[in-house]
């Protein structure tokens, strides 16, 4: 077990001279205890400094003397990981890139744009739709940082049709553990010169650099947007279905599904009311394109598959308000879900698209064997599915007990269909265990091993991912 050292005045006042500015350096009883976990909760340990970066100059600065010291260092965006991925468990020095959040350079000639780490995803977004571009990654956290997204390769509602960020990031500027700034990919469509450093970084979890810089690839923005609302008698009949439209060829920009709980979670929480609450069971789909008849056509298709396969109806949002208030309560389901307990847990598994409904129905029915309420939702038309079990009023004993009897089941059952741990919220320290039990210990050792490469001296965000 390494040792690491606890920063301290010395430290402190070095770090100091380095960033040359107090109001980015905080420490003592000026940290905040958000920087002491993100939105799992349950996991928690303080920095013993934050230091705000602006540059990439700065943070070598900071990297090099905790090389050098053997001080932990861990990558910090807007702290709203699922896992316990940016919670610095040996304490040491925090580097929150939150005011690094300049958008750089839009080139219109590559299709790329040039930003920081600490922009926003619903600032990006917003700026690269003013100038008529598309960024298509669409998780549903807005608030998170591009640096947190590239970390976690976040996925999102938009993976059906576009993939996830790991699709869009073209070249990073990255800060390694020994304070060298290296550059990975550049403004390129094809690469093939050796090894893909860049690909690496992505959804490495603030474990093998700092990232400073990221170009990303841009689309040209579609100029039709619908959204369809297809509310099925059970959630067997929508799940059923979900397979069968992968299988059509038609390819929606979106395949989400709900149940009427959690929709009544989201009108609870966001105190207004879902256009349609008919139904047990609800798909959502979305279609984009650049004519009403192109979009037309494909979600033509899908509707009259969805009523053979006994939907009760196909509600078409064609006007902003109502698309907002659909997507708005589903954006919403998580904090909505949180708020109807006392504390939860999260599994985000995936399994192939052509078995998302039985791992569906498996959640469902195993509520009453584990003695847990399970509630899930999600993006099943990439096979990603989101359950969240909830400890309600249940002893801190009893729903360890069964809270960890639930995971192992429900893992076991993802690896049966042919699933991994993981779609998009990453591993983090929370996930760990299930990492390992899921992979051959041949790709732990070689994911270890790139580690040790990256950072010998194991000071960046340790314990996490496939470390012991
Ligand atoms: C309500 C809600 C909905 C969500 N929906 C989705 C969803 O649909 N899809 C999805 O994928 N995720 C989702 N998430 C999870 C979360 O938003 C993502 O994991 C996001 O990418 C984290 O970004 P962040 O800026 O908050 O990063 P943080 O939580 O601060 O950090 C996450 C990880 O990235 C590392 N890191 C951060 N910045 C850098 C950097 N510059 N360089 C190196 N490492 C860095 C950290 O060390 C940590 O390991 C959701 C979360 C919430 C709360």
């Amino acid at each position: 077990m390494t040792e690491y050292k606890r920063v301290d005045a010395n430290d402190i006042e070095t770090i100091r001279r380095m960033i040359n500015d107090d109001t980015r350096v905080i420490y003592d009883t000026d940290i905040s205890e958000d920087y002491g976990h993100d939105e799992l909760g349950g996991i928690f340990s303080l920095p013993d400094v934050v230091v705000k970066i602006l540059s990439a100059k700065e943070a070598s600065d900071i990297m090099k003397y905790a090389n050098e010291n053997h001080i932990s260092v861990t990558p910090r965006g807007a702290g709203t990981g699922l896992v316990g991925s940016s919670v610095p468990l040996e304490h040491g020095i925090m580097i929150d890139t939150s005011l690094m959040n300049h958008i750089l350079e839009l080139d219109d000639e590559n299709l790329t744009i040039d930003v920081e780490p600490g922009v926003l995803l619903m600032d990006l977004a917003a700026y690269v739709e003013d100038n008529d571009f598309f960024y298509p990654p669409d998780p549903g956290e807005k608030s998170a940082t591009i640096g947190g997204n590239i970390s976690t390769n976040a996925g999102g509602m938009r993976a059906v049709k576009y993939g996830v960020t790991r699709d869009f990031v073209r070249a990073l500027e990255v800060v390694l553990p020994n304070g060298d700034i290296v550059n990975f990919g550049g403004k390129v469509v094809k690469n093939s010169s050796g090894y893909d450093l860049k690909d690496l970084m992505i959804g490495s979890e603030g474990t093998l650099g700092l990232i400073t810089k990221a170009t990303l690839k841009l689309l040209p923005k579609p100029k039709k947007v619908i959204s369809l609302l297809i509310p099925f008698p059970s959630l067997k009949d929508a799940i059923n279905t979900v397979p069968l439209i992968i299988k059509s060829k038609s390819i929606p920009t979106a395949i989400e599904f709900m149940q009427r709980e959690v929709i009544e979670d989201a009108e609870e929480y966001l105190g207004k009311p879902f256009p349609d609450k008919q139904s047990d069971a609800y798909l959502l789909l979305k279609f984009d394109g650049n004519s009403q008849e192109e979009i037309e056509k494909a979600y033509d298709t899908v509707a009259k598959l969805c009523l053979e396969q006994g939907a009760v109806d196909v509600l078409i949002s064609d006007t902003e308000e109502r698309e907002e208030s659909i997507w708005k309560a589903r954006g919403a389901f998580l904090e909505a879900i949180k708020g109807s307990t006392t504390y939860m847990d999260e599994v985000d598994m995936v399994v192939p698209r052509n078995r998302v409904n039985e791992m569906v129905e498996y959640l469902h029915d195993l509520q009453p064997e584990v003695g847990l309420r399970i509630k899930s939702f999600g993006h099943a038309g990439d096979g990603n599915l989101h359950a969240y079990m909830l400890k309600d009023n249940l002893s801190d004993e009893e729903w360890e007990l069964r809270v960890s009897a639930a995971m192992e089941k429900v893992y076991a059952k993802a690896r049966d269909l042919k699933g991994q741990v993981s779609g998009e919220h990453g591993i983090g320290y929370a996930k760990k265990p299930y990492l390992r039990e899921s992979l051959p210990i041949d790709s732990l050792e070689l994911m270890n091993g790139i580690k040790s490469v990256f950072d010998p001296n194991n000071i960046l965000n340790p314990h996490k991912i496939a470390q012991r």
